[in-house]
């Protein structure tokens, strides 16, 4: 049995839990290997104390899940089969008692399918699998380390691509287009998330959505992008000017650069997480721009693009060896526009290192 299969069993027998049925695809890869999207149809993984575990997946996706490197049992089922009646089934071989404690994807399994499990059985008590799992997924061994360096790189060379293609009267999307080009040019297997450009004063909306606006002179410019390897998250965000820059906008920037740079510096194993927002909080509202920063400092990165831990001021657990995590303050001031800063941070043994590279200092493209 692996390592990660090995360590979540003990989770179970820690919580007195007869098994888990995990459903997030995320999560079935993490303990198989296997990656699938299996839209609307039921993707489950069984994991028991003792018991053999088992994968259940659609009929066509089998042939990939035993090319995954999964060493267990793997049951398909065809459309006109109940996929839940087979998992009941199969349950029931291993487990005889009938009142239970099973642990699920508290935050998403659907309603409708917890309601398949509770008909299964008398008597059932509902935990939260996420505890055990992101403990687990929380902690980067080093082939995820590997896949998340190599998606950091990318994201280094597609701000490097957009910085090179900022033009005048040149418009966001078109901005979106030639980045993921080349991206895909380079085999790229897709993007973490859509990529977000946004110039001039649509740069004050931290989530906007990039549309047909075309660069002016004076504008900020902001890329917040990010590239999937091996399934692995990388998230970048980077702010340029285009030909001149105010001192107001210089001001925002050097600000968010310093916060960015005291978070990251403080970010270490076994300090509070809140520290980490509150360290560059403190220096943004000292600098008059508290109200301006509505986000928290950052998020865990790996298999999911936002993941545990969550990086904001209220969060008392501690960092630990082997995270992963982005470090982003922003400044966004109405019709004025907004500059965020963003780095993947890994926790080694021998302190922090910054997964990409792109450099931070304010960059006026000519
Ligand atoms: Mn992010
Ligand atoms: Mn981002």
């Amino acid at each position: 049995m692996s390592q990660r299969l090995n360590n979540f069993t003990n989770w179970l027998k820690q919580n007195d839990c007869s098994f888990a049925l995990l459903t997030e695809p995320k999560n079935v890869f993490y303990f198989t290997g296997f990656m699938c999207n299996p839209h609307e149809r039921l993707l489950g993984l069984a994991i028991f104390q003792d018991r053999e575990p088992f994968l259940i997946c659609p009929n066509m996706e089998v042939s990939q899940a035993q090319q995954s490197g999964w060493q267990h049992l793997i049951i398909g089922y065809n459309d006109q089969e109940d996929p839940w009646e087979i998992v009941h089934n199969r349950i029931k071989e291993r487990i005889t008692t009938s009142s239970l404690k099973i642990a699920i994807e508290m935050d998403t399994l659907s309603y409708t399918r917890a309601q398949k499990l509770q008909h299964m059985f008398q008597q059932i008590e509902f935990l939260a699998a996420e505890p055990g799992v992101n403990q687990l997924r929380n902690i980067k061994d080093e082939t995820e380390l590997n896949s998340l360096r190599e998606a950091a790189k990318l994201a280094d060379f597609a701000i490097d691509i957009g910085a090179g293609a900022i033009k005048k009267g040149k418009t966001e999307k078109a901005l979106v287009a030639e980045i993921e080009y080349e991206l895909k040019k380079r085999g790229c297997e897709g993007m973490s998330f859509a990529t977000t450009i946004l110039t001039g004063d649509n740069t004050a909306a931290p989530h906007g959505h990039p549309n047909d606006r075309q660069i002016h002179e004076g504008d900020f410019v902001l890329f917040d992008l990010g590239v999937i390897v091996d399934g692995y998250c990388s998230d970048i965000t980077r702010t340029f000017v285009y030909k001149h820059v105010s001192d107001e906008q210089q001001k925002i920037y050097e600000t968010v650069l310093k916060a960015e740079e005291a978070a990251i510096n403080i970010a270490k194993p076994g300090i509070e997480i809140g520290a980490v927002d509150r360290a560059a909080r403190t220096l943004i509202t000292d600098a008059g721009y508290g109200d301006f920063f509505t986000h928290r400092i950052g998020h865990g990165l790996g298999l999911g693009i936002h993941e545990a831990p969550s990086m904001s001021s209220n969060n008392t657990e501690n960092l630990q060896t082997g995270m992963v995590f982005t470090i982003e303050p922003g400044i966004y001031i109405p019709n004025i526009g907004g500059v965020r800063i963003e780095d993947d941070i890994y926790l080694g043994e021998n302190g922090s290192e910054t997964l990409t590279k792109y450099p931070k200092t304010l960059q006026i493209i000519d």
